[in-house]
């Protein structure tokens, strides 16, 4: 169901973008060099110095939704750092691992630097995680498998690193351009018919706009073409699966039966696992639809009525990934950023990704963080060394 034309701009390209940032990391690992001060051996002298070697063996594990760029994400610092992988794609989505196998193999690498298992999470993926030769995990699905993968992880202290769910608030402050926001907001939910980690699946609107912004998403969203992801005209694809599908739907229902209001949308459909892009209001913050991660085309939208009101409830909830703030007002913006608790925050977008800033989560959202300078730590391990001359 993914669009072919996201696929080339986001999948395809974004991979491309960040392998060669991360190629550059690979001339440009260092150590340092330690002064020791040694209270025991005052007359003795020594050289110290930190190395940072290679991890060893990567075990990646990685979700459907964007299949090839989370395979690079995990590919890139392994190789920039001299380490092997070996990859696990999902099972919905194994095609663009095994081609990547296939250009690796073309491009000459020797053999067995990159590996491809394919199979199901529970034979596979578990297997895989549990296996004592390899040195670190990395991992990219949900919070509850990623907890499974955590505690297999330590049985034999394998290194890891966790990008999980998330359950991101898009913050509409009252200076804020009400049309980019709306049009940003939509955009942050409904991208990838909603299968995106990141997603701006809250959304907190100053009371004063707050009617006004919703009719302008839910305008966005019922004008939306919905169908194949082979139609370059079209703005929606199904979702991966009839699973993800229920889900999604299932979530709807819970809405309808809590006495919230579908503002647009509301509904699956087929053929295919089509779901009408759907805005709901008259949502409490502790409700379900509100605290847990739906992972497809459903925005919850709240009024609120002041700064720390609106920090307090972006903070209320078990993830952290991301967060995005729309406004104008440099003193708000700077006084939010270190209160909202997540691993990335935009202002005045959403979502946007660059190699060099490191991306995951606070929270539920996970443990470590891929692309950057950070990626680099969380692939290889430190030697202390100490020369007695
Ligand atoms: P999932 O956790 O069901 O599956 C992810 C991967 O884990 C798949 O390859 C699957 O086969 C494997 N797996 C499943 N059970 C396993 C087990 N017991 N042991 C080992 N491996 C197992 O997630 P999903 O449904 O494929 O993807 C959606 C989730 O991924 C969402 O929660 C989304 O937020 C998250 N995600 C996070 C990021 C991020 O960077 N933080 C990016 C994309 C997706």
């Amino acid at each position: 169901g993914k669009s072919a034309a996201v696929a080339k701009v986001m999948d395809v390209q974004l991979a491309i973008d960040f392998l060669r940032y991360m190629a550059g990391w690979a001339t440009k690992i260092e150590g340092s060099t330690v002064e020791t001060s040694m209270p025991l051996m005052p007359n003795d002298q020594f050289h110290g110095f930190v190395r940072r070697e290679a991890v060893g063996v990567v075990g990646a594990i990685v979700a459907w939704n964007f299949p090839l760029l989370l395979a690079c994400w995990k590919l890139g610092p392994a190789l920039a750092t001299g380490c092997t992988v070996v990859l696990k794609p999902a099972d919905e989505t194994p095609l663009t691992a095994l081609k990547l196998a296939e250009l690796i193999e073309e491009a000459g690498y020797p053999a067995g630097v990159f590996n491809v298992i394919t199979g199901t999470g529970l034979n596979a993926g578990a297997a895989l995680s549990r296996h004592p030769g390899v040195d670190k995990l990395t991992f990219t699905g949900s919070t509850e498998v990623g907890k499974l993968i955590g505690k297999a992880a330590m049985d034999n202290m394998t290194r890891v690193t966790l990008e999980l769910g998330g359950k991101s608030p898009t913050i509409v402050m009252p200076d804020a351009n009400l049309q980019e926001a709306a049009a940003g907001a939509a955009t942050a939910i409904f991208f990838n018919q909603g299968q995106v980690c990141c997603a701006g699946s809250r959304l907190y609107v100053h009371r004063k706009h707050f009617d006004n912004v919703v009719a302008d998403i839910a305008g966005i969203a019922n004008g939306m073409k919905l169908g194949s992801g082979l139609d370059p005209s079209v703005q929606m694809g199904p979702l991966i699966s009839a699973k993800q599908q229920d889900r999604v739907t299932g979530y709807i229902e819970l809405g309808r039966e809590l006495g919230a209001t579908i503002a647009c949308g509301g509904e699956g459909f087929g053929p295919g696992y089509f779901v009408k892009p759907t805005v709901i209001v008259d949502v409490d913050q502790r409700h379900r639809l509100v605290q847990e991660e739906i992972f497809g085309p459903v925005l919850v939208a709240m009024p609120f009525d002041d700064l720390d009101e609106v920090i307090g409830m972006a903070n209320d909830n078990p993830y952290g990934l991301g967060a995005s703030i729309w406004s104008n007002d440099l003193g708000a913006v700077h006084r939010m950023i270190p209160r909202i608790k997540s691993g990335s925050v935009w202002v005045n977008c959403h979502s946007a990704l660059d190699p060099a800033l490191p991306f995951g989560g606070y929270k539920m959202s996970g443990v470590g963080r891929e692309m950057g300078a950070a990626a680099i730590e969380h692939y290889t391990e430190l030697k202390s060394v100490l020369i007695k001359l």
